[in-house]
């Protein structure tokens, strides 16, 4: 008796559910509506330990816990002491003895109830006491974490419906050995496997790595020489959670949860990673390899690209455009760059240096504001992404991030659009008239993103980024002016007139330039 130790003693030796952001979604869950909590984990990983664990947390928020076992020597095995007033109970493993075990310990409606295992003959007995709203604690022989559980469940007969509305939570262990003393080294990993880790860092980090040492070989036979550490996954299921697990359940269709409802086993075992408790090496062949967590994986990725869409794109695409680019198969191209043909399209206020040195600040603002957001529409309108905005004067790309065949024409047909605009919205204002002029200009760019962790755009570079710009400087008031690869590939659409060669800024050899004619009222 001396020898065993006290639930608390071993939550201080176990150190259970560590890892912060872990325990807090498990207290969260013993903080919601009574049901079942499923623990599992592989072989050894100290699920049953777990279980009582998490009921003892529920015993210490006042509710008295019995505990059903068919294993007569489960406390045996166990080697902890239980609470004073938990109560044990041995049950036959037959179906009817665990209906009535469960029949007499549900009538005291404020019991928790901890099983030793679920399985096949005490799945009705267990689904009843769900049933009737009590905690229920029981670990599962099973290797799946998280939503697979709920998956699972259903090998024991369960609905869909039963799972959800009896079940509160799910929380998964897997041991992860420890890195080893001798050889841990901490060095600058690839891009590649810093993702492993940071999936969201554009920036090399250094991580931890086993180098290699007799103790590590010991491994491959099993032996842990610094002992293990656990990675836990937890999922918590209400009212939130549920209509998207109930769309997993029944149409196998995966949609991201929140961190704060589901905290996976991946970044669970980053988390010990980055503390420097687990070696990379570790994670890619345990975590990363490991099947069970490759739906996961997927769907990490999933979020992670809307999330980066979402930071790069999302003021400046349509809707249709960030979806289009979220399904896209290339994304991790547009990260790294690619070569791309595009029309590069800019457009500035003319004469806007005099006009604001003449006006109010407000009246600028308020004007600039009004033009910008129609002028953003009829950009989206066209498909065209917003790249830049420098001052008054405003970069947008055709053709990139996502192709367009059409690029060319659907820039020029942009601008006519822009400026019949700006001419109506002049005709409706009392303020100063705006005039605005544009460059156009088409071919092959370098199209990527800049920048570091902290911020990064997308954006394209080349050529004939520059020429446009310089186009644009050379555009009179209401103009529109066209480099020739532009004009090569609307000319047959877009009436044009030839302004012959124009020497631009930083060009050795003067350049063919085009303008567009197009009439200045809108009716057309
Ligand atoms: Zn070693």
């Amino acid at each position: 008796m001396d020898e065993k130790l006290s639930l608390a003693e071993i939550s201080e030796n176990l150190r259970l559910i560590e890892q912060t952001e872990a325990r807090i979604l498990a207290e969260k869950i013993l903080s919601g509506e009574p049901g079942l909590v499923a623990v599992t984990g592989q072989f050894g990983s100290g699920k049953t330990t777990t279980t009582l664990m998490i009921a003892h947390q529920v015993w210490r928020q006042g509710f008295p816990v019995t505990l059903l076992t068919q294993d007569r020597n489960f406390l045996n095995y166990l080697h902890l002491s239980l609470p004073q007033d938990w109560e044990i109970q041995y049950v036959d493993s037959s179906e009817q003895a665990w209906l009535e075990a469960i029949e007499v310990v549900t009538t005291d409606s404020s019991r928790a109830i901890a099983i030793d295992q679920l399985t096949y003959d005490n799945r009705k007995a267990i689904l009843k006491a769900m049933q009737t709203g009590h905690w229920v604690f029981a670990p599962i022989d099973t290797p799946f974490v998280g939503i697979d559980v709920l998956s699972h469940l259903k090998v024991w007969q369960y609905s869909s419906e039963e799972i959800l509305a009896n079940v509160s939570g799910i929380v998964s262990q897997m041991l992860l050995p420890k890195l080893c003393e001798n050889c841990a080294q901490l060095r600058p990993a690839s891009l590649e496997e810093t993702r492993l880790i940071y999936p969201d860092s554009y920036e090399i980090k250094e991580l931890w790595y086993e180098q290699g040492c007799p103790v590590c070989e010991n491994r491959v036979g099993g032996e842990y020489r610094y002992g293990r550490c656990a990675s836990y996954e937890v999922l918590q299921i209400d009212a939130e959670t549920k209509p998207l697990l109930s769309d997993y359940l029944e149409h196998n269709s995966l949609r991201a949860l929140s961190v704060h409802k589901h905290f996976t086993m991946q970044q669970s075992s980053r988390g010990l990673v980055k503390k420097g408790q687990v070696g990379i090496q570790t994670y890619r062949n345990e975590v990363l390899q490991n099947p069970l967590f490759r739906i996961q994986h997927l769907w990490e990725q999933e979020q992670l690209r809307a999330s980066r869409i979402q930071q790069m794109f999302g003021r400046f695409v349509t809707q249709h455009l960030a979806e289009e680019l979220m399904s896209h198969q290339g994304f991790e191209r547009i990260i790294e760059g690619e070569k791309r043909d595009v029309t590069c399209f800019f457009c500035d206020i003319r004469g806007f240096t005099t006009w604001s040195e003449q006006t109010a600040p407000t009246d600028i603002f308020t004007t600039l504001n009004q033009y910008f957001r129609e002028m953003i529409d009829i950009v989206f309108q066209y498909e065209g992404t917003i790249d830049k905005f420098i001052g008054d004067s405003v970069m947008v790309i055709f053709g990139a991030p996502v192709e367009q065949i059409d690029h060319h024409l659907k820039a020029v047909n942009c601008a006519i659009t822009i400026q019949k605009k700006v001419i109506e919205m002049n005709r409706l204002s009392e303020n100063e008239p705006i005039k605005i002029g544009i460059g156009i200009n088409s071919g092959e760019v370098v199209a990527g993103c800049l920048g570091s962790d902290r911020r990064m755009d997308y954006t394209i570079l080349g050529d004939v980024v520059n020429t446009a710009a310089r186009l644009e400087s050379k555009a009179q008031p209401n103009q529109i002016l066209l480099g020739e690869t532009t004009y090569d590939a609307v000319k047959s659409e877009v009436s044009c007139r030839s302004m012959g060669n124009l020497n631009l800024k930083g060009k050795a050899k003067a350049a063919a330039v085009f303008e567009v004619i197009y009439s200045l009222t809108e009716e057309d």
